[in-house]
């Protein structure tokens, strides 16, 4: 990573709040999305505008983060001392200025954003070039969420197979899994790369609904327990074949660490909104190769903005599986920025231009805007 790009200085800091169409209802383990609420942030500096998108989704059902919390915390704690700094901020200043709040990774991690792409953008330098990145384009998984009725489950998994993706990754929850994830194998064989995602919706008292997966080839098993169970996952990990891969609970390199050391993960997914950054998401790549793990980006139904990030951070060497990195239409009829298309060998191009490299469009953007905030500089 280039660490001499060159800071800026923040003039004002601009909060929107968006509202995004689904195509299609969303269900998963934490219940089900019709459309997508966000907060994006937009720094204005001597150096040009910088784009940032918070991760946050409308209810704290992930984690503790929502909208509202997010725009809240941004205005009263975070943005004051982001815009009190007198001189340029950097990327790596961000997470150091704002080191003083605990906690609230995803709100964090769009002013990083919105920061970093406008350094960027007026160094001229993409985000990929910038984090690391080792490849033009990256494979794309999708992921299918509960239907509840196993044909159309059959149905769903179909299109996308048929669409190009490169794997397919099954929400599940007690009462929806063994039964569908069989129905999808046999349908498909074991040549589609398949995995499932729990959310953290099992019991470590009752294995024996995950159990019942180990004999299907999965490519892994996501955050079966509780965020913070650590212990138990690693207890789980030793009577499961297949390999857990932890999500909600990893939020940060040090925790990556941790879940590894203690055996409670073979699979880390990387989210930058959740672990507060792309730095730190760079820093759990890396703690992932240091201990020879496999790792992939996860997705929040991200905008193009941050699916572009996210494309960009996958295609770092230490991402060794597909990630949750869709084209806009697996979720928005109009996306705020120019459509990420899916290539015709089921890859996402990494963006080349300046910065995160799309911007959202003014039209689109106008449509999706319930409200601004602009937050100046005080005296
Ligand atoms: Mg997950």
């Amino acid at each position: 990573m280039d660490a001499e790009l060159a800071g800026v200085r923040i003039d004002t800091i601009e909060l929107r709040r968006v509202h995004l169409a689904l195509v299609e209802p969303f269900v998963t383990a934490h219940g089900t999305s019709r459309e997508r609420e966000m907060l994006l942030v937009r720094v204005r500096t001597d150096e040009g505008d910088g784009w940032g998108e918070c991760a946050a989704p409308a209810e704290p059902t992930y984690t503790g983060e929502y909208v509202e919390g997010a725009h809240h915390v941004v205005v009263g704690h975070l943005a004051p001392r982001l815009l009190a700094v007198p001189g340029p901020v950097g990327p790596g200043d961000v997470a150091r200025v704002l080191a003083g709040i605990r906690g609230h990774r995803m709100a964090k991690a769009a002013l990083e954003m919105a920061v970093m792409d406008a350094a960027l953008r007026a160094a001229g330098l993409s985000l990929a070039a910038f984090l690391g990145a080792t490849r033009a384009a990256v494979p794309a998984g999708v992921a299918v969420g509960v239907t509840g009725d196993v044909r159309q489950l059959v149905e769903a998994v179909g299109r996308r197979v048929a669409q190009g993706y490169r794997r397919v990754k099954l929400k599940i929850a007690p009462g929806w899994d063994a039964v569908p994830v069989a129905a999808v194998r046999e349908a498909f064989g074991l040549g589609l790369l398949l995995q499932v995602d729990a959310n953290g919706s099992y019991a470590l008292g009752d294995p024996a609904a995950l159990q019942m997966l180990d004999g299907f080839g999965l490519t892994l098993i996501e955050q079966p327990l509780a965020p913070d169970d650590l212990l138990g996952h690693a207890r789980l990990a030793e009577t499961l074949a297949t390999p857990l891969c932890l999500d909600e609970s990893i939020t940060s390199a040090a925790v990556a660490a941790t879940a590894l050391a203690l055996g409670a993960c073979r699979v880390v997914n990387v989210k930058p909104g959740r672990v507060g950054g792309l730095l730190e998401a760079v820093r759990v790549h890396d703690a992932c190769v240091a201990a020879g793990v496999d790792a992939w980006v996860g997705g929040m139904l991200e905008t193009g903005l941050g699916r572009a990030a996210n494309v960009a951070l996958a295609a770092l060497p230490g991402f060794t599986l597909p990630g949750d990195l869709s084209a806009s239409d697996r979720w928005f009829e109009t996306d705020l920025t120019e459509p990420l298309r899916l290539g015709p060998d089921g890859c996402m191009a990494v963006p080349t231009g300046a910065g995160v490299g799309p911007v959202p469009l003014d039209e689109v953007l106008g449509c999706a805007t319930a409200s601004i905030e602009e937050l100046g500089r005080r005296g």
